[in-house]
């Protein structure tokens, strides 16, 4: 699994992930000109198909446009709505728990708990055998999926950064604190994972060297932080 990530952060994100045979980008959350030329223009021509977690615009801004250019675009049905694109014909509307293909990828939409609807992936190559979870704006993590080979997931905030109550009491409900994500690592069964992403890190409630350090020390694998 080839793992480009192009943006994460709450200024937006986007991560172009390929088998070898089918290539999918996951969020749109840049303008569209940039997400192109920040790939290379892999974007929108050479991609099979884009994943959207959700409607907030750091992972969805582009949403329209990627329709507009013909890409199957994939997500909730009230990201869709909420972003004014339901009737599209390029828009495939995707339910939790209900896999479906995409050439040689099949992608498991899982349940995120964030503050508005959102939708995570299991994504199993076909060609490679390998197994990938990319899980974003949740502050928790039901799926506990088996076999996986790659992890992406987001690493928001230390509780300790955050001096603001009300933004604490906010983030405890739609984003997670490196403690929830390590502790979910460890909750789950890693013997197969190579490697780690950790995505989405506040400017300002984080600390990238540090989070890197706590989740390799925890895990014993490599963790790559995606930059901003
Ligand atoms: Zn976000
Ligand atoms: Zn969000």
């Amino acid at each position: 699994m080839e793992i480009k990530p192009i943006a994460s952060s709450s200024k937006g994100n986007a991560y172009l992930v390929s088998d070898g045979m089918t290539t999918i980008l996951l969020e749109c959350g840049l303008p569209f000109k940039e997400l192109k030329h920040r790939t290379k223009f892999v974007v929108p021509s050479q991609i099979d198909a884009c994943l959207v977690s959700h409607s907030h615009n750091d992972h969805a801004k582009s949403l329209k446009d990627m329709l507009d250019a013909g890409v199957d675009c994939y997500a909730l049905k009230e990201t869709f709505e909420a972003k004014g694109v339901a009737a599209h014909h390029m828009a495939k509307s995707i339910k939790f728990n209900n896999p479906y293909y995409l050439k040689t990828m099949l992608i498991i939409p899982l349940e995120m708990m964030h503050d508005v609807p959102c939708v995570g992936f299991m994504i199993a190559s076909r060609k490679t055998g390998e197994r990938m979870l990319f899980a974003t704006d949740t502050y928790l993590i039901k799926a506990a999926p088996v076999g996986l080979t790659h992890i992406m997931i987001e690493a928001n905030y230390d509780v300790d950064l955050v001096e603001d109550d009300a933004l604490k009491n906010r983030l405890f409900k739609s984003h997670m604190g490196i403690d929830t994500t390590i502790d979910y690592l460890k909750s789950i069964n890693l013997s197969n994972v190579q490697q780690i992403y950790l995505m989405h890190l506040s400017s300002r409630h984080s600390n990238e060297a540090e989070f890197k350090k706590r989740v390799q020390a925890a895990t014993g694998k490599i963790v790559v932080v995606c930059e901003e």
